[in-house]
């Protein structure tokens, strides 16, 4: 992958006016605090425990982003925690949040986790279930459920054009929901291998990690 500083990627992604979330997962304070430095806000993060344990030492205005999996019996330990819940990838999960919204009184923000990618693990939402999930939306059942958007991610491999189809077809789907959620402002898709495709079919936020941080060491 080629070098790019934090300041290069941030240029280009303003020049779409769009939004970089700088994807920490696996990295520490040394890594983290020197981005902040530059202005960075907004992280993301795929375990419910990494993000409560780097809210404990990191500045209280970063805005974090749950962009993993998350399960059901976690959701408690979530809501209130982070600006925005990325992966909602179920009905259940979505019925879950609400449930623990309504609780703590509190709105919470949500993408729906669509998928898009040819292998069957990555996880998200078919077409039939966003149907169901957004019609129940419409019939007001989520009232402390905000919904911004979708998240996708594309099939890893080196076809461009296979990657660039299954961005255009999410952007496409994104485009529909727009007008019946007027809430809708977030497209979340691409990566550091990439978010240039990503950017050119009309991501609203990329999610970048080891491009910004280097290699990540699990
Ligand atoms: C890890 C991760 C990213 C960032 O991946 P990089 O290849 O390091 O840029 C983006 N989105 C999700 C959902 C991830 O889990």
């Amino acid at each position: 992958m080629d070098a790019l500083t934090y300041q290069e990627l941030l240029d280009i992604t303003s020049k779409y006016d769009a939004q970089l979330l700088a994807v920490s997962k696996t990295y520490e304070q040394e890594k983290i605090m020197p981005i902040y430095n530059d202005g960075q806000r907004i992280f993301g993060e795929n375990k419910v425990q990494e993000i409560l344990r780097k809210k404990e030492t990191l500045p209280e205005d970063i805005a974090w982003h749950l962009i993993g999996h998350l399960q059901s019996n976690k959701t408690k330990k979530i809501v209130g925690q982070v600006a925005m819940i990325q992966s909602v990838d179920s009905l259940k999960l979505l019925k879950v949040i609400q449930k623990e919204s309504e609780k703590r009184d509190i709105k919470s923000h949500c993408l729906l986790q669509i998928h898009i990618a040819e292998e069957d693990t990555k996880t998200g939402l078919d077409e039939k279930q966003l149907d169901q999930i957004t019609s129940e939306f419409l019939d007001n059942k989520f009232p402390n459920i905000e919904l911004h958007g979708f998240m996708g991610m594309a099939t890893f491999t080196e076809d461009k054009e296979k990657v660039r189809k299954e961005f255009k077809m999410l952007r496409g789907l994104y485009e529909r929901y727009c007008s019946p959620i007027p809430s809708f402002d977030t497209l979340s898709m691409g990566m550091s291998g990439d978010y240039k495709i990503a950017l050119d079919e009309g991501s609203t936020m990329i999610r970048v990690g080891s491009l910004i941080f280097g290699d990540r060491k699990y």
